[in-house]
């Protein structure tokens, strides 16, 4: 008996439980109208321009039309295929390829933009649950794009905007890679941010954000804002179309933010199996507590070694319950077939392998398939499966108060009054604390506290202002200020 059908008496069970299995799609982008600009062909490869003539010859092309075709009952063309799409209309080829997908729940980043694409609304008709990941450069372009003069913005009044972002969404993403590059810095300055956003402003209309400080400034700001509403945060890493500097998609270069303490909290995703760099992603998911994996790009794209390969890397280090399985459709519908069919087909093959290796139980690599295929992103993102769109609240409990918060980046806050000896007293509480409770309810203060003399370390005599009772402290809001030596110290 040949190895391979031996395999699959053995893992008979596996794979029919994979065939069958409903899949959250993580990471995925609108799809567009049939008389869009977009060609087919784009949707077969990240090659653009002259590379696209030689799209044809790759084993993954030639592979996923063949796919195609078999799904549609057509000959092994691109014609034929292109017919089979005029002919049937939009609806009835998305029906079918979401049928045959299997996919109950897709995140959807609508700020990729495509002509004539179709909004996040359109596709709740073909999945039972679709959500929204907002693409922050792509926000802060829009903003910057928005005012009429583009010269009145300062820093302040665009991070005012900006941060009003996180209604109804159920993610972030950042495509910081495609800009300058994943060495983000952590402690980027006011100052050169605001000399970014002015470079950025002087290069004119539409707005295209490459600054490195600006840039930094808006994934920072969008982090903070990812851990006040409990938001994870998408990050493309690894290949992409050629405007992409390959270079500065190495997921290693976010060390410095994955180090810094101010962010442990937060619960980023590495997008596209980091490919080429899949081992060093799956490194960094097993020793950063945030960091989580999407091998979706990687497959389809890829031939079927490369994307056995980079799943397999993807695995070597990192729990499997952070890993996450996606499309990456985007444009058309077969897209998103696509990267079912192939994740289920590789998944099955790399537990199967892991199976035979010794590394897993069938049992357990039953369950692992059930967590890369869905459980993994129901949790990571906090879906309610079962649930329309519309049930779904991306932060019912808001505690990021724009008008109010602390300077994003402070970590601690100062509150500081006169008592009735004329001293100045000062309390300290955390960012977090400062905006949850304290610019709301105050502080609470004895009233001795009130009557300290400036002799004695206790209530001056006939003050009547004892140990008992409290007092509220409410902080006066227009008076927060940084700390002269704020920037001194976020340089470090
Ligand atoms: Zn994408």
């Amino acid at each position: 008996m040949r190895k391979l059908e031996r395999r699959e008496m053995e893992f008979a069970e596996l794979r029919e439980a994979i065939e069958k299995m409903e899949l959250v799609d993580g990471h995925a982008h609108n799809i567009v109208s049939l008389d869009s600009s977009f060609p087919f062909i784009n949707s077969f490869s990240e090659a653009t321009g002259d590379a696209l003539s030689f799209t044809p010859h790759s084993l993954s092309f030639k592979r996923n039309l063949r796919e195609i075709s078999e799904l549609y009952g057509t000959e092994s063309s691109l014609d034929a295929v292109e017919e089979y799409r005029r002919l049937s209309g939009l609806q009835a080829i998305s029906w079918k390829c979401f049928k045959a997908a299997g996919i109950s729940a897709v995140l959807i980043d609508d700020g990729l933009k495509l002509d004539k694409m179709h909004d996040i609304e359109w596709h709740r008709s073909l999945v039972p649950f679709a959500g929204r990941i907002l693409r922050i450069e792509r926000l802060a372009e829009q903003i910057l794009d928005g005012e009429p003069d583009g010269s009145t913005w300062t820093l302040n009044k665009f991070t005012e905007t900006f941060v009003k972002m996180a209604d109804g969404i159920v993610g972030l993403k950042s495509i910081a890679a495609y800009r300058s590059g994943l060495e983000i810095n952590p402690n980027v300055t006011k100052e050169d941010a605001e000399e970014g956003l002015s470079e950025v402003l002087r290069a004119g209309k539409p707005v295209c954000i490459t600054n490195k400080s600006f840039i930094d400034y808006i994934f920072i700001r969008s982090l903070e804002v990812a851990i006040c509403y409990d938001l994870p945060l998408q990050i493309h890493t690894g290949f992409g179309d050629k405007d992409l500097d390959l270079r500065l998609s190495n997921p290693l270069n976010l060390r410095t933010l994955l180090e810094d303490k101010k962010f442990s909290g937060c619960r980023i995703v590495l997008l596209h199996a980091s490919y080429p760099f899949s081992k060093e992603a799956s490194y960094l998911a097993s020793v950063y507590s945030q960091v989580y994996l999407d091998f979706g790009l990687a497959v389809p794209k890829l031939s079927v070694h490369g994307m056995i390969s980079s799943v397999k890397e993807l695995l070597e280090l990192a729990p499997i319950n952070k890993v996450m399985f996606s499309t990456d459709g985007y444009a058309v519908p077969e897209t998103y077939y696509l990267g079912a069919k192939k994740a289920r087909e590789v998944i099955f093959s790399v537990l199967c392998d892991a199976c035979i290796d010794g590394d897993l139980s069938v049992a357990e690599a039953m369950e692992a398939a059930k967590g890369i295929f869905a459980q993994n992103a129901i949790e990571f993102y906090k879906i309610k499966a079962g649930l329309k769109s519309a049930d779904l609240k991306a932060s019912s409990t808001p505690c990021f108060d724009v008008e109010n918060a602390v300077d994003i980046g402070a970590s601690f806050v100062r509150i500081i009054w006169v008592d009735a000896s004329g001293q100045h007293r000062c309390r300290v509480v955390t960012a977090k604390r400062f905006n949850n409770v304290v610019k709301k309810n105050g502080v609470g203060l004895t009233f001795a506290c009130m009557a300290m003399s400036s002799l004695v370390d206790g209530p001056a005599d006939e003050t009547n202002l004892t140990g008992t009772g409290e007092i509220r402290l409410m902080p006066d809001l227009s008076t927060r200020w940084n700390v002269p030596w704020y920037h001194f110290s976020c340089k470090r």
